[in-house]
């Protein structure tokens, strides 16, 4: 859990479908330059009534070469010519994220993975397409000699779509909480692409963000 917009709407979807409880939030420190996202996604998962655990991983900081953990790259708003990917797109994430998300449920016995990847309105992350998720389910099952389901509720989604499912799911009033500005900033800054995306979503769906609406 990211405590943005998507992986809360993902929370949600996981209590409805699983229920309370059953249902534990994951959220990983990888050194993200917004740190208010931790604290996001600590108030959320406490909203919602739900255990909240906190992996830590330096690994991705010192890997560098990108936006959301080099504190030297200003977020770009247009994706790179040459890679084609924003420069926000920190390669590996979602893999090492659902593969320690699978081996923290484990020895819990937990079997079943939900993560708020899309592949409709997606920045370009190639690591939030379906067939990426399909592979690896089926790679960590074969590692890990267990049934591991992965879960992208969100994947054909559009932001608009995803926005009235989490108005389906009760989840509208837990987004005021939420954070998904890539310049970090709170009150959202209104121009980045994360801004932007998460505007039309509601816009779309002809709902006020309550974000926004928050005093
Ligand atoms: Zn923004």
């Amino acid at each position: 859990m990211s405590g943005g917009q998507d992986s809360t709407t993902c929370l949600y979807w996981a209590l409805d479908r699983f229920g309370h409880d059953r249902v534990s939030a994951i959220t990983f420190d990888y050194g993200q330059r917004h740190r208010i996202e931790l604290t996001c996604a600590e108030k959320i998962a406490a909203d919602a009534n739900v255990p909240w655990v906190c992996l830590p991983i330096d690994t991705f900081a010192a890997l560098g070469g990108n936006a959301l953990t080099d504190a030297d790259i200003v977020v770009a708003s247009e994706v790179d010519d040459e890679s084609g990917l924003p420069n926000t797109f920190v390669p590996g994430r979602n893999l090492i994220f659902l593969t320690l998300a699978a081996a923290w449920a484990w020895p819990r016995n937990i079997g079943n993975i939900v993560t708020g990847v899309a592949q409709t309105d997606y920045s370009g992350y190639p690591d939030c397409r379906e067939e990426t998720i399909a592979s690896l389910e089926r790679t960590l099952a074969l590692g890990m000699e267990r049934d591991v389901q992965m879960h992208a509720p969100l994947m054909h989604l559009s932001k608009k779509e995803t926005v009235e499912l989490a108005q389906s799911l009760g989840a509208l009033e837990s987004m005021r909480l939420t954070h998904s500005c890539y310049n970090g900033k709170r009150p959202p800054c209104g121009k980045c692409a994360a801004c932007k995306l998460r505007a039309r979503g509601f816009s779309g769906a002809g709902i006020e963000d309550p974000l926004l609406a928050a005093p």
